[in-house]
């Protein structure tokens, strides 16, 4: 339903909470924040972002990167394991996604078989193993095996992607469901619409269907699902 992804000098958890407020006015029935910070750290609950924040407290949510998602369950209830951020098998990258992924029985089918291992029964679980089972398979670089995946599901999605192993990336696509690129100084944002971005940068970039945006080490690189670089367009917003 809402996605929030941050990227700079910032400390990420604040920005991430304060969006996924912004998006509130979606409607949604729990909310999740992945954080890294040496590891990689998911914390959700199912009801308001505010419970979240109440369950953050305590936590050491230091960082400059990370991602937050309110979800509006489609695929398995609305409880504490079935909402995102959700880990792959190996816990080494991990997934917010709106939208719907149509073929997932048969891609959780193969993947079962080949050894992955499921906590939730959400469709977006399935597209994080997918990806995982692409990156392993073909030896591949993260972005490439969110490419590639991109070839395999069916569906409406939006979604972004962070690994353990890459502190300073984010890896974002899109079909169906809209994400907007904010571009600031030294800093990058990723949202479900501008209202999350707007008090800290008015350069934004609407992401098209099939498109895949990998901020990396304050670049941003956006790519068709055909690996055709694309010339972001940059678009003023008017406060
Ligand atoms: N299909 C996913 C789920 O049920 C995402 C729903 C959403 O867009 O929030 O978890």
């Amino acid at each position: 339903c809402g996605i929030v992804a941050y990227v700079g000098h910032r400390e990420a958890c604040p920005v991430i909470l304060k969006g996924l407020k912004r998006l509130e006015y979606r409607g949604y029935d729990s909310a999740g924040v992945a954080l890294m910070n040496g590891t990689l750290n998911i914390y959700k609950k199912k009801g308001k972002v505010a419970e979240l924040e109440a369950a953050l407290q305590d936590v050491n949510t230091h960082g400059h990167i990370g991602m937050g998602h309110t979800r509006w369950a489609t695929h398995g209830e609305p409880n504490d394991v079935n909402a995102h951020p959700h880990y792959s098998t190996s816990g080494n990258i991990a997934i917010i996604h709106n939208g719907i992924i149509e073929n997932y029985a048969s891609l959780k089918k193969l993947l079962l078989e080949k050894g992955h291992t499921f906590k939730s029964d959400t469709d977006s679980e399935v597209f994080i193993n997918l990806i995982e089972d692409i990156r392993t398979n073909s030896n591949c670089t993260l972005p490439e095996a969110v490419r590639l995946a991109l070839h395999e599901v069916v569906g409406a999605y939006a979604i972004v992607v962070l690994a353990k192993d890459s502190p300073n990336q984010l890896v974002a696509a899109r079909k169906g469901s809209p994400l907007v690129v904010g571009i600031g100084e030294g800093e990058f944002f990723l949202a479900s619409d501008a209202t999350p971005i707007i008090e800290y940068t008015n350069d934004v970039v609407y992401l098209n269907d099939y498109e895949l945006a990998v901020i990396n080490n304050g670049e941003l690189d956006i790519r068709t699902k055909e690996d055709v670089k694309q010339t972001p367009y940059v678009q003023r917003l008017e406060m």
